[in-house]
């Protein structure tokens, strides 16, 4: 476990903390499950590069990725991963309790 001493520099850091250098952090960053998502986020959340990070990955127009702490499609954050597939032509049927 890492010290507060410790936790202050990551956080004041200027380097990726994403950069492991053997890209064995990839999978994380680049994945569909919302385990792996919440991780790549939690790593963004400490890193110093956050806002650079994000508006390089908007101004990309990154198809996919986590990058800022924010899921990021075809160039834009989003607050969810989108579905796999096509798209949905009619909007979902809504019932309400008194259905
Ligand atoms: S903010 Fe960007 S550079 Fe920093 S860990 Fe996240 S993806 Fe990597």
């Amino acid at each position: 476990m890492i010290d507060s001493v410790e936790q202050n520099d990551i956080v004041g850091s200027t380097s990726p903390r994403c950069a492991d250098g053997d890209n064995l952090l990839m999978d994380l960053f680049f994945s569909n499950d919302d385990r792996k998502i919440a991780r790549s986020k939690a790593i963004c959340a400490t890193c110093g590069m956050r806002k650079s990070c994000l508006d390089g990955a908007i101004e990309r127009a990154e198809p996919a990725g986590v990058w800022g702490g924010e899921i990021v499609h075809n160039g834009v954050a989003v607050t969810r991963r989108p579905r796999r597939g096509r798209p949905r032509n009619t909007p979902p049927v809504v019932t309400t309790p008194d259905d």
